[in-house]
Parts: structure tokens; C-alpha cells; sequence
């Protein structure tokens, strides 16, 4: 009795369609859009700083980060700081 190999179905492949947004409200100055965000996945280490006051803040990622989580980062430090 051969067992019959299934055709499994590959799941159909949805594109992220969400832009890559790398662009944040700044927490200091209240400018939009002007916080950038730099992933050095090889150092394991971002950075996101304000075009417009020069605010910077670094800190450490891992392969899954995203800018965003630098971002949350950053809100979360300003608020333990305050
Ligand atoms: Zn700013």
C-alpha cells in the first residue's frame, strides 16, 4: 500500500502592503515626522534622533526589531525619566 504524498497547498503569500515606516513623532519637540530611525542589525544597536531638536537615543535590538520598537523604546525611556 503506497502512501499517497499529499499536495499540501502553499498558504497563499500575502504582501505586507504597510509601508516601511520609519518616520516618528518626536516626544521633545512635538515635530512630526522627524524622528529617523537607523538599524545597525550587525551591532545590534539603533538609533533614532529628531531632524528638528537633534534629540537622539540609542539602544540595543535584535534580529526581529523593528523601528517601531526603537521608537517604544525611546517613549518608554522619556517616560521613566519624567
Ligand atoms: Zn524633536
Amino acid at each position: 500500500m503506497g502512501r499517497r504524498k499529499s499536495k499540501r497547498k502553499p498558504p497563499p503569500k500575502r504582501r505586507a502592503i504597510q509601508p516601511l515606516d520609519q518616520m516618528f513623532n518626536c516626544p521633545f519637540c512635538n515635530h512630526e515626522k522627524s524622528c529617523e530611525v537607523k538599524m545597525d542589525k550587525s551591532r545590534n544597536s539603533a538609533l533614532i534622533s529628531c531632524r528638528v531638536c537633534s534629540e537622539r537615543f540609542q539602544t540595543t535590538i535584535n534580529f526581529l526589531s523593528e523601528p517601531v520598537d526603537v521608537y517604544n523604546d525611546w517613549i518608554d525611556m522619556c517616560e521613566a525619566t519624567n
